[in-house]
């Protein structure tokens, strides 16, 4: 069985809402086993309306529809369905009925316009909406499935849940099939080399499935597999992962939910380690990810924003003559900003970061986007030369990711 989802309302299109009801909508036809190809958003618009709809019906089974059911002008789903079915609208009694008592009981006052919601095409199943008066509503047109809901989340999801889904599964003939997820998250590869090394699982492999999603700051690997059941669906799942492992297991440093700062911090609470950072470029970027989880002051003692050159010195106490001689955005500035770091929070760890987050103050031979870091640890000093391209978010977002990439790693290792 395969869906498609439409959602209607001109305020999706001019981004003043977000459309949260087809990701709703999708993941709860995703644990269904049923495919959705395609969703469209479309305004308040009959003539755009009735063409989604007959483009939905000519690829998919069932077409589900959110929102335009209320009682306004700009409310067009029930008149461009009934145009595309060919059927009148035609008054519900007993709808109006349950329309009339819903504003008695809350003591208000029925509207004219209200009388709309109570018309539907010829022929159409009522869903009832026990948190609102819009009624959805499902009907049969030329072997496909049209289901209507209000647009607003909380009334859609309850129709969905009690009404929508037990349908389908009825139709489906009881079959529940599953569809499951896992995402790897891989740092310190490109999106190219990710996929060199396991192109070949890919290409033959479309059940399970696998996706390579690339962000400023990591790749993602998501595997999806559709089978019978939950417990054939795991088994799936974890063999492709083992294989993925395999190949990539250094870089992958977490599943799911689980972040970078997520990784390195459970690193640092298993070994018992503290740490401090000084940042130049990022000037608390990376303190603040790593603060973010609770228990974070088990390991992270401060942090310093040590931006200008003369606050290099005389707060951190980064020695003048390196920065005079190297410059600040050098491998010998960021080693020394670690070191002096540790030694004043008295910590076992040091990390640095200094970098040109642009748009301004490039080289030819420093340009924008360089970036070092730098990991003291107990001692030991390593540093990380690296080239981000332009854009000041993304300069600064991948230096303290990578910062957090270089700490999970030698940890990891050490
Ligand atoms: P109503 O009876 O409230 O008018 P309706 O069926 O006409 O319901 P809309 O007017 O399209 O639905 O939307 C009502 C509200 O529901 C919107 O203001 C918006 O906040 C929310 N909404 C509509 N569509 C979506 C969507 N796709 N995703 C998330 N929220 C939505
Ligand atoms: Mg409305």
């Amino acid at each position: 069985m395969n869906a498609e989802i439409i959602t209607v309302g001109t305020e999706l299109l001019l981004g003043q809402i977000l459309d949260t009801n087809s990701v709703y909508i999708g993941k709860t036809l995703a644990e269904a086993g049923i495919d959705l190809f395609y969703k469209t958003s479309v305004g308040d618009n009959v003539p755009r309306l009735k063409s989604a709809i007959e483009a939905a019906c000519a690829r998919a089974e069932i077409v589900i529809i959110t929102g335009g059911l209320g009682p306004t002008v700009d409310d067009i789903t029930r008149e461009a369905i009934a145009e595309v079915t060919g059927k009148a609208l035609v008054l519900d009694a007993s709808l109006l009925k349950q329309i009339k008592s819903f504003f008695e009981k809350r003591n208000l006052l029925m509207t004219e316009s209200n009388q709309v919601q109570a018309y539907l095409p010829e022929g159409a199943g009522i869903i009832e909406n026990k948190n609102g008066t819009a009624p959805g509503f499902i009907m049969a047109h030329s072997g496909n499935t049209i289901i209507a809901m209000p647009g607003v989340p909380h009334e859609m999801h309850a129709m969905m849940e009690n009404s929508v889904m037990p349908y389908l599964y009825e139709k489906m003939g009881g079959t529940v099939f599953s569809i499951k997820s896992k995402t790897l998250h891989i740092g310190g590869m490109s999106e190219s080399a990710v996929n060199n090394k396991i192109e070949d699982l890919f290409i033959n492999s479309k059940n399970p499935s696998i996706g390579i999603l690339a962000h400023w700051t990591h790749i993602d690997l998501r595997l999806t597999v559709k089978t019978d059941s939950q417990k054939n669906a795991d088994k799936v799942l974890n063999e492709l992962k083992e294989k993925i492992y395999e190949r990539l297991g250094g870089n992958i440093f977490g599943e799911d939910e689980e972040t970078i700062e997520l990784a390195v911090s459970k690193l640092l609470m298993a070994k018992h380690l503290t740490l401090s950072t000084a940042e130049s470029c990022t000037a608390g970027l990376l303190s603040y990810k790593l603060t973010n989880m609770a228990g974070a002051s088990g390991f992270f003692m401060g942090g310093v924003s040590v931006y200008s050159n003369e606050i290099k010195t005389s707060i951190l106490g980064v020695n003048e003559k390196v920065i005079s001689e190297f410059g600040a955005v050098s491998a010998e500035t960021a080693g020394e900003m670690a070191t002096k770091c540790r030694e004043k929070f008295k910590t076992d760890i040091g990390v640095a970061i200094t970098g040109i987050a642009g748009p301004e103050g490039g080289t030819q031979s420093k340009p924008v986007g360089l970036v070092y870091v730098a990991l003291d640890i107990k001692g030991k000093v390593q540093f990380f030369e690296n080239r981000f391209g332009t854009g000041r978010e993304i300069v600064r977002s991948r230096a303290a990711q990578v910062a957090l990439f270089k700490l999970y790693t030698a940890l990891k290792n050490s």
